[in-house]
């Protein structure tokens, strides 16, 4: 058997009607920028997080840089985030022109251990961007504490937790504005780039419209220096079809973590933490496991596809040997990047192929 790790022309199959009838919609319409479609989606999804204010971004990156814009974020400034999320975290910090400034995870969620927080902040610390990761949120309650205390702006990275709820209440609701990425393979992504900033503030709101169109209400008459950033219409008639069918392909999801839990639970691996604030949506389903190498290999000569998200903490990358971090600096990040390996995961995965997944793994480790 032959299972992969995610199986979009399977959800394409399944609302292909609905689908096609979109984008043809759009190019009998013939208007392609900022539409019908991204207003009734940004409409949407702003109810849906429980917000006033939504905006439709060219990708979740963008979402983050024009998000850290919006807020004042920029040169001299230092935002803290997370080590052990996808680069784009700190890379659109980098990219206004601030610094930066990691903190350690909690090795059980996989988020940033707000316990730490405190002691890396400076005078020059403007921000915080938590990490729901893997689909569950960070514990906002403890982040927003201290960016009150401290008087900082929060910008929640959900690009991978469109749904998930911390406390019963949606990720991206808590912090001065939040962003989501619609790439393919996210739980709620379409077939091509797109991203969304979510906040309740109208300023911020007005500036990251400017942003994405150049630093421009009026056409030709320009504010600020902008960006070209805007989710296409064809993207967001897609959107507007996949977005219908969101809670129900979290649920399955959910109901696919519960099954692997009860095949995975005493297997000697460890199995992904939710947390009893967070509604986690499993955008990714993580294990742990000391030879997390051997593990791969074998599953994938059993046809088994696995991912690892990811490898390399953010405070060893390359691109961030100026900032002087070193091996030892994130003890829980690089541990779980030694360790993590994600297993099969989306909405339409049967029960038998989950059980296919926890035999391989049952076999595997039994033989040692
Ligand atoms: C996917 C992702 C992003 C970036 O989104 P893009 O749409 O690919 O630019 C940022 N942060 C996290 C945590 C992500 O998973």
């Amino acid at each position: 058997m032959n299972i992969p790790l995610l199986d979009l022309k399977e959800q394409y199959y399944a609302i292909k009607d609905e689908v096609d009838a979109a984008i043809e919609g759009v190019l009998e319409n013939g208007q392609f920028i900022l539409g019908p479609q991204v207003r009734a989606l940004e409409h949407d999804i702003a109810s849906y997080v429980g917000v006033p204010y939504a905006i439709g971004v060219g990708n979740g990156t963008d979402a983050l840089v024009i998000a850290l814009r919006a807020c004042g974020i920029g040169p001299g400034d230092e935002v803290i985030t997370s080590p052990f999320t996808f680069f784009a975290s700190a890379e659109s910090i980098s990219a206004v022109g601030a610094k930066p400034v990691f903190v350690d995870i909690d090795p059980d969620t996989f988020n940033i251990d707000a316990s730490k927080i405190e002691q890396t902040i400076t005078s020059r610390t403007r921000a915080i961007i938590p990490v729901h990761l893997f689909g569950q949120s960070a514990d906002m309650d403890a982040i927003m504490d201290i960016a009150r205390k401290h008087d900082l702006m929060v910008i929640e990275d959900a690009c991978q937790a469109m749904g998930a709820e911390y406390k019963g209440r949606k990720a991206g609701s808590f912090g001065h504005a939040a962003c989501f990425s619609f790439f393919p393979t996210k739980n709620l992504g379409t077939y091509g780039d797109g991203g969304m900033i979510v906040t309740g503030d109208a300023d911020i709101d007005k500036k990251a419209r400017m942003l994405r169109a150049h630093g421009s209400t009026r056409k030709y008459y320009h504010e600020m220096i902008g960006y070209n950033s805007r989710l296409d219409e064809l993207h967001a008639a897609i959107l507007n079809v996949k977005f219908k069918y969101l809670d129900q392909w979290n649920d399955m999801r959910r109901h696919n973590a519960k099954v692997y839990d009860a095949l995975l639970k005493d297997t000697g691996i460890t199995v992904p933490y939710a947390a009893p604030y967070a509604k986690h949506i499993y955008h990714q389903y993580v294990v742990q496991c000391d030879d997390r190498d051997g593990l791969a290999a074998a599953l994938k000569a059993k046809g088994v596809a696995t991912g690892v998200y990811y490898p390399l903490p953010l405070h060893l990358q390359d691109a961030y040997k100026d900032l002087g971090y070193k091996r030892g600096d994130m003890p829980c990040a690089e541990a779980a990047c030694d360790r993590v390996l994600a297993m099969p995961m989306y909405p339409e995965l049967e029960r038998h192929q989950i059980e296919y997944v926890a035999d391989a793994v049952r076999e595997l480790i039994r033989k040692g």
